[in-house]
């Protein structure tokens, strides 16, 4: 076994490339070039470095050209091997540049070349098969999303690259391993082993690029796996400082755009939007087509959660442009499906309609029948909608047919959820019944995820506020409240603000109905500070305007008190029955924002009482310990002047303006006589 000499100054530049340090590596690679004293071949292996040093800088298109000068290179000097790495080294830029047609032909030329050389026990075929491997795997894992074929290639590599020793390789391997579990199968604590395993490792070698680049991975699992934002957000950090240093620009518009989700589900949609902004702004400066659509998608899920739906319809429908023009199915279906919710919520059923349908056709070319299922969802709930209940049916059978072929918890549970809806809108109070049977039964399923628990619930008020209307009977509006109150509860645990503002609003409408003006207005006051703390800028402005409507009306609720009127018109007065059916078709957006991960990190936080946020800097502390924030007390000082908790004056030099109907009895609302 002979193994070909390399320039002197060889490996000396390599361990400079490994490290990240470019500056020096080029420096010296320019004075061996210039000297002229060089043969092809040490020319063609400082041209794999400088390869290895574009990849570094996310550079890929660089990186392909090289790569293909040196491979032609290498046939006229004959060497095999060069032209073996040149190919490789095409091939996997072709990957992230997510050009899979052309990335097949090459690797085919790459694997053919190694396949005809006889040396199967050699040191140089090795280092090849493991790339080879390698880079199938990751091929199967980023583009085609093939878990089981990703790993499959990737064991194979990991073994050789540690019978070789080759560390590099191995971090590279582990790493898309990392993300074939996390991303690919959810199963996060193997994830989370691997990435720790290639951070100590990429340590060793002292790689920059492998450094920044398992902090990244760790940030991804922290967030999305997790549930650990803080956490998470350190990672992306410290990934972003060796981003910089290498100058790579793609990988920190990719952390900007990591950082920018993570504080969405945090709920700071201020700080979101900020950094969804810089990703796209470097996506756009190195002209990555896949990377500028999915920053478009993060934009349009931070204006859905500040219920700005026009801009939200108007990101997504970019993003879709670019993603037809690059042919992603994943993407194409993935926006569609997204396009369909928020058309709901404007009430564009048709065009929900046509975009659901749109997402199912992608989904079923792709073959992912986990996401045709998720489709099924949306579609029956938009039939509902559009009062189309035969087709609602229909499709109800088809659900049923692929929930019996992929045997799954989730989405049989989602089987069902959608059958209780398709019986709730039934006329038959018979099927309504078991609709309500269905729900009841779906949340005491302690295997349910939140975000359809969240759904239940919102349903289960809506079938129980029918009932109130119909039969008058205030037993059913104390069932409602204790759903609202397990509501409120997932909105504490996941820190969810969209949950926590709808549900005061709702409670607000939900007093006025026992003529309770006190509570109606404070719930009012909770739900437009919320909304305001949170930047939901249209929800507060809504809330405010119901505050002034109610303000208007003190009187009128007054007279009402006297005279016996019915729940089923109280209904209608408070519009009560409307705000429900607008939840509902906004119940998806809200659902998506809490997960089981968010519940599962829950720690008590000091809030504030009344909006709910975090306390930074000034504090209001009552003498029976309710913390309130300045602006939460400069409110309610100008409003009532009293604790929420015991009554007791905010402003002591103030007087207490206690809402009129405080001095009345009420609380005890049995005392009210509801005509039948
Ligand atoms: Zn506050
Ligand atoms: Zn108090």
């Amino acid at each position: 076994m002979t193994i070909k000499e390399k320039p002197k100054e060889y490996s000396h530049i390599e361990e400079l490339v490994v490290e990240g340090k470019h500056a020096i590596a080029i420096q010296l690679i320019n004075k061996f070039k210039e000297k002229g004293e060089y043969n092809l071949r040490d020319y063609l292996l400082y041209n794999l470095l400088e390869c290895e040093i574009l990849f570094q800088q996310g550079l890929w298109e660089d990186m392909f050209k090289l790569a293909e000068e040196t491979y032609k290179e290498s046939l006229e000097l004959g060497d095999d091997f060069i032209a073996i790495d040149a190919l490789f080294e095409m091939a996997e830029a072709l990957i992230w540049l997510g050009e899979p047609i052309k990335y097949e032909h090459i690797i085919k030329q790459g694997n053919d070349l190694l396949k005809i050389k006889n040396q199967k026990h050699s040191l140089e075929y090795k280092q090849r098969e493991a790339k080879l491997f390698y880079i199938e795997g990751f091929f199967c894992a980023w583009i085609k999303n093939d878990a089981d074929q990703a790993m499959k290639n990737l064991e194979q590599s990991i073994t050789l690259f540690e019978s070789l020793k080759d560390k590099v390789g191995l971090t590279k391997s582990l790493l898309i391993s990392s993300f074939v579990f996390g991303t690919l199968k959810g199963e996060a604590d193997n994830a989370i082993k691997l990435t720790e395993r290639s951070l100590a490792l990429s340590e060793e070698c002292n790689s920059k690029y492998l450094v920044g680049f398992s902090l990244l991975m760790m940030g991804v699992n922290y967030a999305f796996f997790k549930g650990d934002y803080d956490h998470s957000i350190k990672f992306f950090e410290q990934g972003l400082i060796k981003f910089k240093e290498l100058n790579n620009k793609y990988n920190i518009a990719v952390t900007f755009s990591y950082i920018g989700s993570v504080y969405m589900s945090k709920g700071d949609l201020g700080k979101a939007l900020e950094y969804a902004e810089l990703g796209l702004a470097l996506a756009k400066e190195v002209n990555n087509k896949l990377r500028i659509a999915e920053n478009f998608v993060i934009l349009a899920s931070i204006y859905s959660f500040k219920g700005e739906i026009d801009s939200c319809i108007r990101f997504y429908e970019q993003s879709l442009k670019i993603f037809k023009d690059i042919d992603s199915k994943v993407g194409m279906a993935t926006v569609f499906n997204n396009l369909a919710g928020v058309n709901r919520i404007i009430g564009d059923v048709e065009r929900a309609l046509e975009c659901i349908e749109s997402s199912i056709k992608l989904n079923n070319e792709i073959g992912n029948s986990w996401a045709v299922a998720n489709n099924y969802d949306y579609l029956i709930q938009i039939l509902i909608d559009k009062g189309d209940v035969s087709r609602a049916q229909k499709e109800i059978e088809k659900l049923e047919q692929l929930k019996n072929q992929i045997n799954n918890e989730q989405i049989n549970l989602l089987y069902l959820f959608d059958k209780a809806l398709v019986l709730k809108i039934s006329s038959r109070i018979r099927d309504r019944g078991k609709a309500e049977e269905i729900l009841k039964q779906i949340i005491e399923d302690e295997r349910v995820e939140y975000g359809i628990t969240v759904e239940v619930l919102f349903n289960l008020c809506e079938l129980l506020l029918t009932e109130l209307s119909m039969t008058n009977e205030l037993k059913v509006l104390e069932e409602i409240n204790s759903y609202t109150a397990q509501l409120l509860d997932i909105a504490e645990k996941s820190n969810s603000f969209i949950l926590f503002a709808e549900i005061y609003f709702l409670k607000a409408k939900l007093a006025l109905l026992t003529l309770d003006v006190k509570n109606a207005r404070r719930f009012l006051t909770q739900a437009q500070k919320i909304a305001e703390r949170f930047t939901l800028n249209q929800l507060a402005a809504k809330i405010k305007l119901e505050h002034n409507n109610l303000r208007e009306q003190l009187s009128m609720w007054e007279k009402i008190k006297k005279t016996d009127i019915s729940l089923a018109e109280r209904i209608k007065l408070t519009g009560v029955d409307t705000q429900m059916k607008q939840i509902l078709r906004e119940s998806t957006i809200i659902s998506t924002q809490i997960t089981k991960e968010k519940i599962k990190v829950h720690r008590e936080r000091k809030v504030c009482l009344v909006c709910k946020g975090e306390i930074l800097g000034y504090t209001y502390i009552c003498q029976c310990d309710a913390v309130y924030c300045q602006n939460c007390a400069q409110a309610l000082t100008d409003l009532e002047n009293v604790c929420w908790v015991c009554n007791a004056p905010i402003d002591t030099s103030k007087p207490t303006k206690p809402y009129k109907e405080e001095k009345m009895e009420e609380t005890d609302t049995t005392k009210y006589k509801f005509k039948k």
